[in-house]
């Protein structure tokens, strides 16, 4: 059965896709040693060093698998069995990373926060000097409570030690500024689908000097066939041998590739500023019906709005009438917020004044709380759209209500 038709997708992941991403799926297909897809993919990897601020010959690549394989790969490429790598886990994603690295053989240490807390970086330097770990890894903005870790504090202190830094930008990168050279990260990694606003199923990946140097003294091979980033390195490489690795997923290749170019013409600093603006919007028009961030400033995640929803309300209900009546989808938590929160996506394409304003009619209804729309609309217009965007944005969202009606 095909599926029926659009749903606005207000999730942290996967994003509406970015409408010049769309239009790349449908370019013309080409094998994966086409001169024109080397072309393109050396075209990917100059603007992966720049979206991750990496250094000038950094190793970049898309790895084809989700961010779970960004980081796998990363991982498994920079331990060996037996060696030490110490996790700063405050959620799910920093728990997936500590079960990775005890599926490689590592010997794994975690340091941890409360949930909806960040990592303190005084935590990871004592549990860093005790264990003295090889690798650190850690997640930069945690999808699963909201929560932004303080990573300028949590690389000086990784770097003071001279560990290997790992850090998960899936959250992040694409959607504020990341300067991997700068704070000393060592390999970086997101998924297509998240503020990039591609179709998921790429890990767009960043590998800087000094981990390449590492992985290329290991005594072992990298444990995984798949994610062996020296082999990859022959065919991603302008300069390398141009060797056949695995069928890239060409289409997706394009699509990523435009996305990831949308987002530094769009200009990094403005999209920063654009879903921050947005969230501010949409908290101002939430709180007064009852509705409270989870996380407090300033370790708020901008791109995944975590929210407490009013006491007493069946948040599962209203996120399925949402998605029943409505066509958007709202994710609630996840492992230790699960129940308990609803974690609104503002990344890439989410984060736009009509998909919320959609939201907020839709929540209007739902909450029988007539004034939300025009609170959000008052707070938006003037920081996140001028008077013609909003207009704008009306009229699409007549058209999209119209266009529902028939379809039903
Ligand atoms: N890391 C973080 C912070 C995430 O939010 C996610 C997915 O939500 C992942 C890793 C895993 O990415 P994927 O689901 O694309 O494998």
């Amino acid at each position: 059965m095909r599926p029926t038709g659009p749903v606005l997708l207000l999730t942290p992941g996967p994003t509406p896709i970015h409408p010049r991403a769309l239009a790349a799926m449908q370019w013309p297909m080409r094998g994966h040693m086409d001169p024109e897809v080397f072309a393109y993919n050396d075209g990917i990897v100059r603007d992966l060093r720049s979206l991750y601020g990496a250094e000038p010959d950094a190793f970049a690549a898309l790895l084809a698998g989700t961010g779970s394989l960004g980081m796998e790969a990363g991982l498994a490429n920079l331990l060996q069995p037996g060696e030490r790598l110490l996790v700063a886990s405050n959620g799910v994603f920093g728990d997936r990373m500590a079960s990775m690295g005890r599926r490689l053989g590592a010997e794994v240490r975690v340091v941890t926060a409360e949930p909806g807390a960040p990592i303190d970086p005084q935590d990871l330097r004592r549990a860093t000097e005790a264990f003295d770990p090889k690798v650190v890894a850690l997640v930069h903005g945690e999808t699963s409570t909201g929560v932004l870790n303080p990573m300028t504090e949590l690389a000086a202190v990784v770097r003071a030690h001279g560990a290997l830094l790992s850090v998960d930008a899936v959250t992040t990168v694409g959607m504020m500024p990341f300067a991997m050279e700068e704070l000393g990260v060592d390999y970086a990694y997101t998924g297509s689908q998240k503020c990039l606003s591609a179709p998921p199923g790429l890990a767009p990946v960043a590998v800087g000097r000094r981990a390449m140097e590492a992985i290329d003294a290991r005594t072992e091979p990298v444990t995984t066939w798949y994610a062996d980033l020296p082999s990859m390195r022959a065919y991603w490489d302008p300069d390398g041998a141009r060797a056949y690795h695995h069928t890239i997923p060409v289409q997706l290749h394009w699509a990523t590739g435009e996305a990831i170019r949308a987002a530094l013409e769009e200009g990094i600093e403005v999209r920063e500023a654009r879903v921050r603006r947005l969230g501010a919007a949409v908290l101002a028009a939430l709180g007064p019906e009852g509705f409270r961030p989870y996380v407090a400033e300033p370790h708020r995640l901008p791109t995944v709005l975590a929210l407490l929803p009013p006491a007493g309300l069946d948040e599962a209900r209203i996120r399925r009438a949402l998605r029943e009546a409505h066509a958007i989808s709202v994710t609630g938590g996840l492992g230790p917020t699960a129940g308990r929160i609803w974690r609104l996506g503002l990344m890439g394409e989410n984060a736009r004044y009509g998909h919320y304003l959609r939201l907020m009619r839709a929540l209007a209804q739902l909450l029988d709380a007539p004034a939300l729309p025009d609170r959000f609309a008052e707070v938006a217009r003037g920081t996140v759209v001028d008077a013609a965007e909003a207009e704008a944005a009306e009229a699409e969202i007549e058209q999209e209500t119209v266009r529902r009606a028939v379809a039903s």
